[in-house]
């Protein structure tokens, strides 16, 4: 329950900070921050949020007010700067109390200066003003960006740079910052008071570092468990998504910072992500990959956003006129700037005509070579230029960025309170997926020694990788939050299990060596340099090379000799960003290849072999110019993968932690990510559950992973998606009872890979490729190969599929177990009303069980009657409600007419089929115990 108290002070207030000094029992954080007011009205603004129902509103209404009252009651955290130096006099001056209940820090706090102005008539004089004075090739200087993350100055009209920052787990990009949960593991939380938090976090991380720009969030659909970006995005469902981030942004924007919704649109994959063209219908498009996009420009009103990579329809999305300018600018009315991702501009004009605003990082299309004759030949009004200046300048004005500075230190460069948030974030995320027999929660009375094992067990994996992966100051790892929660008296036994990937390769013995073979043409012919080592462990240890210096191709020979019978791991990497691209033959037999992609992940397969047999090794490795030689590659035998400490210290202690899943190394921008878990990760999960009975997998991904090779050996499994960099703490709360697991399943959890509805679509169509001819300023023209994917799973996406099929996944969207049980009843819907109107639709949740506990309400609509076919159940409300034991709540989500509508193709507009719809209530979207029918006229 998260309460909100404002408090208006008397002028000349000095307080930068302040908090309450509830006691810990009840109030286990408390934020506050004053929200500086105009002219002589300072505002502040107190959060408080109770872990669980056990205080009533009214005991803490009172409470609140007898605290606010006695100033010794009120600790100052940190002051600065104090204009008055008698700070017991600033609690002489009266001050209007306001306690909010529920969600949102909706408070008369709210109009602080910080928060973007209206537009008002001055605004846009003043804009129009500063344009006016603007020859037409400074306003072309303004749409490109500059020094990788800042937009150009014009000291013309005095408009200095503004700095952005990566996003959106945290302010990634000027040092460590607070690693909040990524937007899979918000999503996981349901929780949209929760997103503003974790928004104005962020927006005081970027304040804290003079940010204007943080790019972030990530809206794109996680369409598919293997895309590589979906830790970073929140659903496989448009209504769950849209539903977190438009308090996301909000939260962001609320702290003087430009939020940028990210990647417009259809980023649902990595693979070859800047030359793929997503292929996909207009209502599929409307229905589920834009209104995460929609919400965030109509409700939040996001002031970026940032085109994808991939192309859309066989049209970059920079040039994407249909996107950016009809859906963008005028369905919506986004009143922003639309950005390109890094070096996704492809054509100056085609861009500046099709609503791009500001191409970053530097202006390689849209400049002055470009746009200048363009404009004189009339292919590029001037009027279009204009448009785009006065969107800059709008929304610099609209934050306040030329009045004052952005570097505010009112904001905690490391903040005790921001990590507080981010601890909420894990917390609320962890999704417990299997409990048998109540294993969980561990009672830490009876663990007298405990085993944390895995890769992922320390250090603290808290971000997935590329522009998002953010480094915390202070992470806390699964093994850490263990060791910290059960104190001295209880044994912590820990063991990584699985060697380093870089011991795998400097272990592997190759037979009289490696013989290196390097070749100045991309093709290896021509005489090679040849040279010999003892192994091949070059990734990530050479420096970089510059352009002439970087090999072409190198070719690596060898031979492995098997000491005994049996399977053998085959591991390669390249360089993890712009990896180059490798194969490796065995007896000339190809067992896996990594093309040239943008990023790259670990490769790994097994190989059986007898014992004493030897096979031939070649790998064929095309480097990176200017990137040096980054490849590795090693054999082991499996079965002595894992450690045989792990096995013993699995089978001595009385209860196992297996920490495995992925990491930033493993799943990341820029490549997709395999679906069974890295190497190793499978073998080791068997190994522990045999020693020891009492295992329990913690598993760190984007999405859905295979558990099939382990899942019905192990009693307990908990989904930590990426927590942020307090996961590990999380994690032991939950693991020994002292929080209740409240995370439900934000995407379906497949078994396998091939059953998830977009796979059979998800890779480029053979045969189908197209071509582009890109002409840059004066270099010589480029022909691009576009692979097309299409997306013939349409609506068919996630649980959407699976409840229109009848067919199951591993666990269903939306579900999470909890220590405690919960019950729906009495939904009541009216039976009939008038399409629309907003319908009111009602039950009760009530906790069954013995333990405090949240559950998500989860609303389902089918609509049997409409006339185009529509998927099964399509989640349009939800609510997250705490329960003491015992406890109902009484709940209404109103549905508004969008919540019955399709997109009418024909027609262009949402559409509603008058008739019969469904309305479904329950925990998941296969565990709907309430329904309704009911009939629109
Ligand atoms: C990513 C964006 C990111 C940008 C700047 C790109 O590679 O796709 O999400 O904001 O780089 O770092």
């Amino acid at each position: 329950m998260l309460w909100s108290v404002a408090m208006r002070m008397g002028e000349h207030s000095a307080i930068e900070a302040v908090a309450f000094s509830l006691p810990q029992k009840w109030a286990h954080f408390i934020s506050s921050r004053l929200l500086r007011g105009r002219g002589k009205t300072f505002e502040a603004e107190f959060s408080v949020l109770i872990p669980h129902s056990t205080v009533t509103a009214n005991v803490l209404k009172q409470r609140a007010q007898v605290y606010m009252q006695g100033p010794d009651k009120i600790a100052f955290l940190m002051m600065s700067k104090p204009q008055n130096p008698s700070i017991q006099s600033l609690f002489s001056f009266r001050f209007a109390l306001l306690i909010l209940f529920g969600c949102f820090l909706i408070t008369a706090a709210q109009a602080a200066a910080q928060a973007p102005a209206p537009d008002s008539p001055e605004l846009e004089a003043k804009a129009r003003a500063m344009l006016a004075r603007l020859t037409l090739e400074q306003k072309i200087e303004l749409l490109g960006g500059m020094d990788d993350m800042f937009t150009r100055p014009m000291p013309a009209i005095g408009l200095p740079r503004f700095k952005m920052s990566d996003g959106p787990v945290g302010v990634k990009t000027w040092g460590p910052a607070t690693a909040f949960a990524g937007g899979a593991a918000l999503a996981a939380s349901w929780d949209p008071a929760l997103a503003r938090r974790i928004g104005e976090g962020l927006g005081r991380d970027a304040r804290a570092r003079g940010v204007n720009f943080l790019l972030g969030p990530g809206v794109n659909i996680a369409r598919s468990p293997v895309a590589g970006r979906n830790f970073e995005y929140f659903s496989e469902d448009p209504f769950l998504a849209a539903a977190m981030v438009v308090p996301y942004v909000e939260g962001v924007q609320s702290q003087g910072v430009i939020a940028t919704v990210k990647h417009y649109a259809l980023n649902n994959q990595e693979y070859d992500r800047h030359n793929v063209s997503v292929d996909v219908d207009e209502r599929t498009m409307r229905e589920i990959y834009l209104p995460p996009f929609e919400a965030a420009v109509t409700k939040a009103h996001a002031d970026a956003v940032m085109n994808s990579y991939n192309l859309i329809n066989g049209v970059h999305a920079t040039q994407d006129e249909f996107l950016n300018v009809k859906v963008l600018k005028n369905d919506w009315g986004f009143q922003g700037i639309l950005m390109s991702d890094w070096d996704a501009t492809y054509d100056g004009v085609a861009a500046a005509n099709s609503g791009l605003d500001l191409e970053m990082p530097t202006p390689r299309f849209m400049n002055a070579r470009v746009l200048l004759p363009a404009v004189k030949k009339g292919l590029v009004k001037e009027s279009t230029l204009d448009d785009k200046v006065l969107r800059l300048l709008r929304a610099e004005l609209r934050y306040g960025f030329l009045d004052r500075p952005q570097l505010d230190l009112a904001d905690s460069t490391y903040s005790v309170a921001d990590r507080a948030v981010a601890l909420d974030g894990a917390r609320e995320s962890l999704t417990l997926l299997k409990n048998d027999g109540g294993l969980l929660p561990l009672d830490p009375a009876k663990i007298k020694t405990i085993a944390v094992i895995g890769p992922n067990a320390y250090p603290a994996v808290t971000t997935g990788g590329g522009a998002a992966e953010t480094q915390a100051f202070e992470p806390v790892s699964i093994l850490t939050g263990i060791a910290n929660l059960l104190g001295p008296d209880v044994r912590v036994l820990y063991s990584r299990g699985l060697p380093e990937m870089m011991d795998v390769f400097k272990n592997t013995q190759w037979e009289g060596g490696v013989k290196v073979a390097t070749y100045s043409s991309k093709d290896f012919t021509g005489k090679p340099e040849m040279a010999s080592l003892p192994f091949i462990a070059d990734w990530n240890q050479r420096s970089l090379q510059s352009d002439a210096e970087t090999p072409q191709s190198i070719r690596y020979t060898s031979s492995y000799k098997a000491g005994k019978a049996g399977r053998y791991l085959i591991l390669a990497v390249s360089q993890s960003w712009g990896g180059g691209e490798y194969k490796v033959m065995i007896d000339g037999k190809q067992v896996f290849a990594a093309p040239q992609l943008d990023g790259q992940v670990p490769q790994s397969a097994t190989i059986d072999l007898e014992a004493g047999q030897t096979v031939s090794v070649v790998a064929e490795y095309l480097p990176i110019a200017g990137d040096g030689v980054r490849f590795g590659l090693g054999i082991a035998y499996e079965p002595d993968l894992v450690s045989a400490e792990a096995k013993t210290i699995a089978a001595a202690a009385d209860a196992v932690v297996v920490a495995a899943g992925f990491t930033a190394e493993t799943e990341r921008e820029g490549a997709d990510r395999s679906f069974s878990l890295p190497w190793g990760q499978d073998q080791l999960i068997n190994t522990v559950a045999e020693a020891n009975p009492h295992t329990i997998v913690s598993l760190i991904g984007g999405g859905g992973m295979d558990t099939r090779p382990w899942l019905s050996k192990v009693p307990a499994l908990l989904d930590a998606y990426y927590p942020g960099q307090e996961g590990g703490t999380a994690i032991a709360e939950v693991l020994f009872g002292r929080r209740n697991p409240e995370g439900k399943l934000p995407v379906s959890f497949d078994r396998s890979w091939e059953e998830n509805p977009s796979a059979q679509y998800y890779y480029p169509i053979s045969g189908a490729d197209t071509s582009l001819h890109v002409v840059e300023n004066d270099k010589p023209p480029v022909d691009y190969v576009i692979g097309h994917v299409k997306y013939g799973d349409k609506l068919m996406v996630g649980y959407r599929y699976w409840t229109t099929t009848g067919k199951h996944p591993l666990f269903p969207f939306g579900f999470g177990l909890s220590y405690t049980t919960f019950s729906f009843a009495n939904l009541q819907a009216p039976a009939t009303a008038v399409s629309g109107s907003s319908v009111p639709v009602s039950f009760d949740v009530t906790n069954t069980g013995s333990m405090a506990g949240a559950e998500v309400a989860q609303l389902y609509i089918s609509d049997p009657s409409a006339k185009v076919s529509r998927p099964e159940r399509e989640l349009k409300g939800f609510e997250k409600v705490r329960l003491a034991p015992g406890e109902t709540k009484h709940i209404t989500l109103n549905l508004d007419s969008r919540a019955f509508s399709y997109w009418d193709e024909a027609a262009g507009k949402w559409t509603i089929d008058p008739g019969k719809f469904v309305i479904r209530v329950g925990d998941s979207s296969e565990s709907t115990p309430l329904s309704a029918e009911m009939t629109l006229n």
